[in-house]
């Protein structure tokens, strides 16, 4: 999977910024003073998807989330990388749901999964089951399950 360019501006320290952001996400410099020059470059890690089990798995590509994602069309031809899901209960389908980077966002989408992929708000105890194909914005604190794996999608911007 190649590195994907994207436009955004850079902090004091020229680390490589969502133009929205307003501290810096890699050293937290107030964005106040930065130029906002619009600048490409190498897009930077977007967050991680931290699972119930402690795994953390960082957002720097398209991902093919399943009990067996490697087989998936998209990996096999390099646009996306597989993760595993570890399941035991055989619950998560073999290629279950996509999550798909685009520009500066982050959206889950799900792949008609039989058990369904669900998001949820930070504050919210209720899970929302997605409809399949639609893409889903993740904001900072949310919850994603993918059937029965459950996970908190975590960016390093602190404020939108
Ligand atoms: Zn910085």
């Amino acid at each position: 999977v190649s590195a994907t360019t994207v436009t955004g501006v850079h902090c004091s320290r020229h680390h490589l910024n969502d133009p929205r952001a307003r501290f810096c996400a890699r050293c937290g410099v107030s964005m106040n003073q930065a130029s906002l020059i619009a600048v490409t470059g190498t897009r930077p890690s977007l967050g991680v998807l931290v699972f119930a089990s402690g795994r953390r798995v960082e957002l720097d590509s398209d991902l093919v989330v399943g009990r067996d994602a490697v087989l998936d069309p998209r990996v096999a031809r390099g646009e996306a990388k597989a993760l595993a899901l570890d399941d035991r209960s055989l619950r998560a389908s073999r290629a279950h749901a996509e999550i798909r980077l685009t520009g500066w966002d982050v959206h889950v989408i799900d792949r008609a999964s039989t058990n369904g992929t669900f998001v949820r708000d930070s504050a919210s105890p209720r899970w929302t089951r997605l409809a399949p194909g639609r893409a889903q914005p993740l904001a900072p604190g949310m919850g994603v399950a993918f059937g029965p794996v459950t996970a908190t999608f975590e960016s390093p911007l602190r404020a939108r």
